[in-house]
């Protein structure tokens, strides 16, 4: 069975081909045009979109070594995501899937966040129902129990911004690029984690909150660039190496809790943040500490794919749950 997955929920305009589970092909175009601006701006991702999904589909096509005519069905992002880059991957599906007479699947963005966990790899151990999987992203933060494919529940949040922001924000104050997780992450492994300390907030339940943690390294930078122009030159790393420390504080303990209340020890990441590599390693010590089993996606399964869109084609193609030729993109669909 082959299946074709666009993904254009944001900034990334994305193809995919997988045979059975299996990838042929994974192709992306990032939009660099953003970094200018220091965040998507909607309607320049819309535009670009526009440009790249013709020639991204055709590459994945190819490069999997297919023509169209093999194809089962066409997969796309229904949401969610922005809106005018959601309706370009949405209408380009169906048009397609139109002219082809194949089925039109519809794919919720974070469901397929995490679901990436069952594209076929070789050695790769799938985690079993029921696990907790926790998706970190630029728009989300949450811990859900998935009790099978399409059977998932939220049970935790933030209230507020998302930790792929609070990177980013937190980026922005100290004037790193966009988007400014992985230099954090660069910068966090050459510096001291406590060399300077951030209270993490406090939110009941399962939920999270990152907009507090922002605004306290804002007032941190502003108050000590005042006494010393150079703060953050002379400290970049160790600036980096707090923040990250504060932040994976905050993910682990709500992880803790989550396992706890539940006793559910499978345990998953997936979304852009999920290849931070303070993450991987708390995980990782999760093991001997807490008696888990974690599933850690590969890097390129991580952050903006259409690999994950076409695994959760081909999972919803085998039980024959098609969309609708009218189906709409829905900018806020939940899980
Ligand atoms: P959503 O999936 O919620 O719609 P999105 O698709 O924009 O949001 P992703 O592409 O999944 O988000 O993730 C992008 C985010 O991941 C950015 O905020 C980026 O800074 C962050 N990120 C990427 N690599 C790392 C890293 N190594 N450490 C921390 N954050 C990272
Ligand atoms: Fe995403």
């Amino acid at each position: 069975i082959y299946i074709l997955g666009i993904e254009s929920s944001c900034d990334d305009t994305a193809a995919a081909v997988i045979h059975n589970g299996k990838i042929l092909s994974n192709v992306i175009a990032s939009q660099k045009i953003h970094e200018d601006y220091g965040g998507v701006v909607p309607e320049l991702a819309s535009r670009a979109h526009q440009q790249n999904i013709v020639p991204v589909v055709d590459q994945a096509l190819k490069k999997a070594g297919i023509t169209k005519s093999q194809l089962h069905a066409v997969a796309f992002t229904r949401g969610p995501g922005l809106m005018g880059s959601l309706l370009v991957g949405t209408s380009f599906a169906k048009s397609l899937a139109y002219g082809l007479d194949l089925p039109l699947i519809d794919v919720n963005h974070m469901q397929a966040h995490i679901l990436a966990h069952f594209i076929e790899e070789d050695g790769y151990n799938k985690p079993p129902f029921p696990f907790l999987a926790m998706t970190i992203s630029g728009g989300h933060t949450q811990i859900v129990k998935v009790n099978d494919y399409f059977n998932m529940t939220v049970i935790g949040e933030t209230i507020d911004d998302a930790v792929g922001e609070a990177y980013d924000k937190s980026g922005k104050i100290l004037g790193l690029g966009y988007p400014a997780g992985p230099e954090i992450d660069k910068r966090a492994r050459l510096g001291n984690p406590k060399a300077f300390k951030f209270t993490k907030p406090k939110v009941a339940d399962l939920n999270f909150s990152f907009s507090g943690l922002k605004t306290a390294i804002l007032y941190f930078i502003q108050r000590e660039t005042k006494a010393n122009p150079n703060f953050i030159t002379e400290n970049l790393n160790d600036i980096c190496a707090s923040i990250q420390y504060t932040i994976i504080g905050i993910l682990m303990d709500k992880l803790k809790l989550a396992s706890k209340q539940t006793g559910i020890k499978h345990i998953a990441i997936g979304g852009g943040v999920s290849a931070n590599s303070g993450i991987r390693e708390a995980l990782k010590n999760g093991e001997q500490k807490f008696g888990w089993t974690t599933y850690v996606p590969k890097f390129e399964f991580t952050t903006d794919n259409a690999a994950m869109i076409a695994i959760v084609g081909y999972l919803k193609y085998l039980k024959g749950e098609y969309a609708p030729f009218d189906v709409t993109a829905t900018a806020r669909l939940k899980i």
